[in-house]
Formats: C-alpha cells, structure tokens, sequence
C-alpha cells in the first residue's frame, strides 16, 4: 500500500473575518499512523469537521482515495470509508457493547435494525460483532453488561469498534485519550495501532506522550496553518513546534 488515503489541498475555513483554518494541504498515506497535533485554538477540530463534512468548506479540497469529496454530505463520505468515532455513554447506554456492535453492522449492511430480521441471520452479525471487539481488543467478558457503566478506557474501545463497523479505510480519531485515566488510554492506543494496517488513522490528541508512541508521522497545526509536518524524531527537534507549545 502505498496510496493516499485522505488529502486536502488549500482546506480553508472562515468564520466571518477569523480564519480558523488556513490553507492547509496535507496527505494521510494509506495504512498511516499519523497524527495531527496543535496548541489549543489552532484550528484542529475545525479541521476534523471540515474532513467529515460536519461544516462546509470556505474555500480548498478534500479528496478521500483520489476522488473529490468536498462537496459530499457527511454519510457520503462515511460510505467512501471515512469514519469518526462518536460517543457512546448517551447513544447506547442501555445496550451492552455487543448489542451496539451488532446493531451499527446491521445498519452498516443496509439492514435497518435488527428487531425484524429472520432469527437466522444474527448469528452471522454476531460473529462480525464479535470480530470487530476482538480488533479492539475488548475484553470478553464486558461484552454483555451495561455500555452506560463501562470505564471510560473501555466505552472508547467500542466507539473505536462502531466506526470499523462502517469498513473505513480512513478513521479520524479525535482525542481518544480525554478524560481516560493514564493506564487506559495507553490501552486504547495500543490497540488502534495494532489495527490492520487496511485502515488508516489519523489522530488528533493533546498528550504529547501518547502521540510520540503512536505516530508515524506528524503534522503540526499553529493558527490554522500548517507549521510542521514530518516524522516524529523531526517534530521533536524542530524548534517551531517549540515555540507555538511554548508561547500558549
Ligand atoms: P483547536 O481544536 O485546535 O483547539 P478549534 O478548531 O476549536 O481549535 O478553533 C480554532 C479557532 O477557531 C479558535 O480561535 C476558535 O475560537 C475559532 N472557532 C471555532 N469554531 C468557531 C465558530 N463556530 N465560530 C467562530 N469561531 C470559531
């Protein structure tokens, strides 16, 4: 694999006369574990909902494996095999993991829900339900209680496994580790680079530590733009990053 897997050229977004994003080409390789970091108010998760169609661009491109989906609505682009996680606590409180598994293949297959399904096909949803917590590595004896109670290490776990329900071959990841206690979110970005390499991730994340086990390659955003952009060894030196983390 050797292709791009996601790219934005000239990704801008205004809000009225503030540039939030300014410009930024950027290249996420196929199979990459790369992550985008930035001081607060850098234009990070305004990018991220630039990619995922969440809010319209003001002017720029965003190609997903070569084609052109800027102007795509946002289950377009999932269908393309862009996914985002979403937070589960509220969504699937009452399901246990398994169930909410189950149910984003369904929806994924096309199938609506589950409740009208012949009796005969669950078993095969459960199986690709279970493969998918496997890829996540959670645990098998969570996987029937109650998402609502699940530590917070865990409910990202199958967050991460709803959105590879959807099959994407890009998956935006945006700062898994906030609010997971230090030993669980290690956890959690263990398992998403262990992910086949089929998939993709880009990783927004804050906690320097957790990016510099993780990526591949960084990208640095600062006031919308891009700053710096290379493999980690080249981001630590680089003192432009320095500077934009020590000026904040
Ligand atoms: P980050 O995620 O890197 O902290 P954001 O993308 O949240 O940065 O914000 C970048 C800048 O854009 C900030 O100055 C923020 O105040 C501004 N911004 C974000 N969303 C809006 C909005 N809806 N309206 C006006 N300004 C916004």
């Amino acid at each position: 694999m050797s292709g791009t897997a996601l790219e934005t050229r000239g990704l801008t977004r205004r809000f009225g006369a503030f540039v939030a994003v300014d410009g930024v080409t950027l290249s996420v390789a196929e199979g990459a574990r790369h992550a985008l970091i930035g001081p607060n108010g850098a234009g990070k998760t305004t990018f991220v909902n630039l990619l995922s169609g969440a809010i319209p661009a003001s002017g720029g491109t965003v190609a997903l494996l070569g084609e052109d989906v800027t102007a795509a609505p946002q289950h377009a682009r999932v269908r393309r095999g862009l996914a985002r996680t979403f937070q589960v606590n509220q969504l699937f409180a009452e399901l246990s993991p398994r169930e909410a598994v189950v149910l984003a293949v369904s929806e994924r297959a096309g199938e609506g829900g589950t409740w009208w399904r012949p009796v005969g096909a669950l078993p095969a949803l459960r199986r690709e339900a279970d493969a998918l917590l496997d890829l996540v590595r959670f645990p098998v004896a969570g996987r029937d209680g109650r998402t609502g109670s699940l530590p917070y290490g865990r409910q990202r776990l199958l967050e991460i496994a709803l959105a590879l329900a959807m099959r994407p071959r890009v998956l935006l990841l945006d700062e898994p580790a906030a609010g997971v206690p230090p030993a669980e979110s290690r956890e959690v970005l263990e398992a998403v680079s262990a992910l086949p390499r089929e998939v993709a991730v880009l990783l927004i994340e804050h906690d320097m530590d957790l990016v510099f086990r993780f990526a591949e390659r960084i990208t640095v955003l600062a006031q919308g733009a891009v700053l710096a952009d290379g493999e980690p060894n080249a981001i630590a030196r680089d003192p432009r990053v320095k500077e934009a983390y020590l000026g904040t």
